[in-house]
Order: structure tokens, then sequence, then C-alpha cells
């Protein structure tokens, strides 16, 4: 359906891409992956000549869309895209959101495009709202009209820029939960997307960009269970971590809470396991209340994508003793919370430091 070959796009000297080439099956869900920089929306933006490229050709059904004669409304409309940031029209309903493209662009009768509006409104669930403006709608909500806006003008392939990655994580489901139900449809899907559980479960085929090429591709299992470049496997396994090292007593709490939230969230973390964490550091802070500015205490949030996997970790100097122990704690109702919060600790001596290591109880959206 589309066939993208030595597709190149640069701004002034930065060349973005540099060398593209893949093809998309009618049918198929494919998922883009990548780290943040290297191209992907770029790319999705050139397929919908939002950008236009530097070189190369786009097929889409045999024809070359970059050829000076080729239709660019009639290409636009086989394809439609849907924003990180849901673009509705904050002027217009969600009705009117879902009919003015399908009435003026492709002359539909206001009847016919308001039957189907409603029918597409059913699909992501939000037939209630029709007459609600999008700043009456929660974000979740506004994107899933995005979607249904998208499917009004019955594209033969969407194009998805991270829909997610403006969302609170408790929004997150419900959008995905739309695009699962699309792809059950048979709908032509091309996705950038930072969820990798959804990205493995719901594609054909996984893209990973890097370095301005389609660095490696494959099936979800070749890709996320056995990629074949370093760089792929970097990528798919990596930690995202940051640590916060209390020097006195006087630290600034409310500082660290912030930075704490502000990396959950960028994680897209549930809002469960923000509060489990919150509330894990708030108990150990306790136990290591009396020693601060005696010792240097550096906590790390350590995050893996792939496996879902969230630990804390706290590295004291001192003498050799485990923290926990040292303080009768065993029986102490502090404890007993922290055990609640985790799956696992686990205590090392390592490198000089008491090293506690704590596995936060986290619940994907799946569950
Ligand atoms: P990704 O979606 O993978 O995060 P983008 O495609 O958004 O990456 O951007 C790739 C690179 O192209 C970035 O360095 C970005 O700053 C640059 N870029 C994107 N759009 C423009 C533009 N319109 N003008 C100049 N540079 C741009
Ligand atoms: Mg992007």
């Amino acid at each position: 359906m589309i066939r993208i070959e030595h597709l190149s796009k640069k701004f002034g000297d930065l060349v973005v891409l540099k060398d593209i080439n893949t093809e998309i099956k009618r049918g198929e869900i494919v998922s883009i992956i990548g780290p943040s920089g290297t191209g992907k929306s770029t790319l999705l933006r050139c397929l919908n000549l939002l950008d236009y490229p530097s070189g190369g050709s786009i097929y889409i059904d045999g024809v070359n869309i970059l050829d000076k004669k080729a239709d660019v409304a009639k290409i636009r409309q086989k394809m439609n895209m849907v924003f990180q940031s849901f673009n509705l029209f904050s002027h217009l309903s969600v009705m009117e959101n879902l009919t003015i493209a399908p009435i003026r662009l492709r002359g539909m009768s206001k009847e016919a495009a308001r039957t189907k509006a409603l029918e597409l409104l059913r699909l992501v669930g939000l037939a209630e709202k029709a007459e609600n403006y999008p700043e009456e709608l929660s974000g979740g909500q506004q994107q899933r009209v995005a979607i249904a806006r998208c499917l009004a003008m019955e594209p033969e392939i969407i194009l998805f820029d991270e829909p997610t990655s403006a969302l609170d994580p408790t929004m997150v489901r419900e959008v995905l939960s739309v695009i699962r139900r699309l792809a059950r449809e048979g709908i032509t899907m091309a996705i950038v997307t930072h969820e990798m559980d959804f990205a493995r479960d719901v594609s054909n085929r996984v893209l990973y960009m890097d370095e301005g090429l389609i660095f490696e591709e494959g099936t979800p299992d070749e890709i996320f269970e056995n990629p074949q470049k370093d760089k792929t496997r970097a990528f798919i396994n990596r930690t995202l971590s940051f640590t916060w090292r209390i020097l006195s007593p006087d630290y600034d709490l409310y500082a660290m809470n912030a930075e704490i939230e502000a990396f959950c969230e960028k994680q897209i973390l549930p809002k469960k396991t923000r509060y489990n964490l919150l509330l894990l550091i708030e108990e150990l802070l306790q136990i290591y209340a009396p020693y601060l500015g005696k010792m240097i205490l550096d906590m790390t949030i350590a995050y893996s994508e792939k496996s879902r996997r969230l630990d804390l970790i706290c590295e004291s100097t001192g003498e050799k003793a485990n923290p926990l122990d040292s303080h009768g704690l065993t029986d102490d109702l502090g404890f007993t919370i922290i055990k609640n919060l985790t799956e696992s600790i686990d205590y090392q001596w390592h490198n000089g430091k008491n090293r506690l290591e704590f596995q936060v109880k986290n619940l994907s959206h799946e569950e």
C-alpha cells in the first residue's frame, strides 16, 4: 500500500531522515519506536506531506506522491493523522469537529455527516458528548474525539504520532483501547509510540528508528526479545534513572518530591505506582532522619521501560549495617508499610556503602 524508497529530509543543514526504505502493507499495523529527535514525527509528516521530503519516493498504491503531477488533496484523503496534542477545533462542538471536514471537503450532506459522526462517537465511547465542546472533556476523551474525527474522513491509513504522550497515565489506557479496537477491525496504521507493551502486542511489525534510518525492523518478538543491533538492544533494555543526594537534615523535601513526580510523569507511570514510590520514600526518610547530615544519602529511582520494573536504591555512607535492621524495625509499622509497597528488598554492602534496593510495586495500565 505504501512503499518508501530512499526518503530523505533536511531542515537547512540538519539531516533528519537520511535514507528511509520500507513498506506498509494493507491491513498492517506498524509501530515506530526510537529515541526522541530521531525523526519519527518527521517521517509521518513526510508521508502526509505536512513536511515536504528533500529526496526519495513515496508510493501509495503504486503512485509516487512526490511526483509534481500527483493530486495532493486526494493523497491526504487516503491518510489521516492523529497528533499528540489532539488539535481539535476549540470553538466547535464535538459533533461539528467530526462533520466539518466531511461536509466541506468531501461534499457530504449535513444529515449523512451527522449520522456517520454519531456512529463513530459510539465506536470511541463518546456519543454522549456530541454537543459538548473540547474544553469540557478530559484529555483522554479529547484524543478519542480526535480519533473519531480522523475516521470520519474514511482514511485508508491512519498515522498516529505519540497519541498518548500528552495524557495523564490514567487516560492512556482508554485511548490505547480504542486504537486496539481499530487494529482488530483491520485498519492500516502506523503508530509512533513510547508505550512498549502496546507496540509489542498491537503491531505486526516494529520499526526502530535511529541515525536518520530505519535502524532495525522486525516482528515485535524479533525487536523486543532478540534485537540484532547493539543500539536497538540498548534502547529496548534501557533504564531511565535519576539520583537525588541528601547531605543535610535541611534538604528541600518539596523540590525532591516535585522532581520525583516529574520523573514518574515522564515515564508515564500510573498514579498508584507514583503514590507507592512517594510513600516508600517518605517512610525511608523517617528511618534515615536521625543520620542525615552525618552521612551522604543518595536516592536513585530507576525504571526499565521494557520490564516496567521500578526500583528505588538508597546508598548511604557510614559503618557497614543494614539501615533497616539496625533500628529494630522488623516489627515496626513503618517496616510493614515498606513491605507492602515493595515486591522485594535487597541489602548489600557495595563499594563502601550500605545499599538498599527496593523494587516498587508497579501496576501497569493493562492491569
Ligand atoms: P522525533 O519525533 O523522533 O522525536 P522529530 O521528527 O520531531 O523527532 O525531529 C527530528 C529532528 O528534526 C529534531 O532535531 C528536530 O529538532 C528537527 N526538526 C523537526 N521539525 C523541524 C522543523 N520544522 N524545522 C527545523 N528542525 C526541525
Ligand atoms: Mg515526535
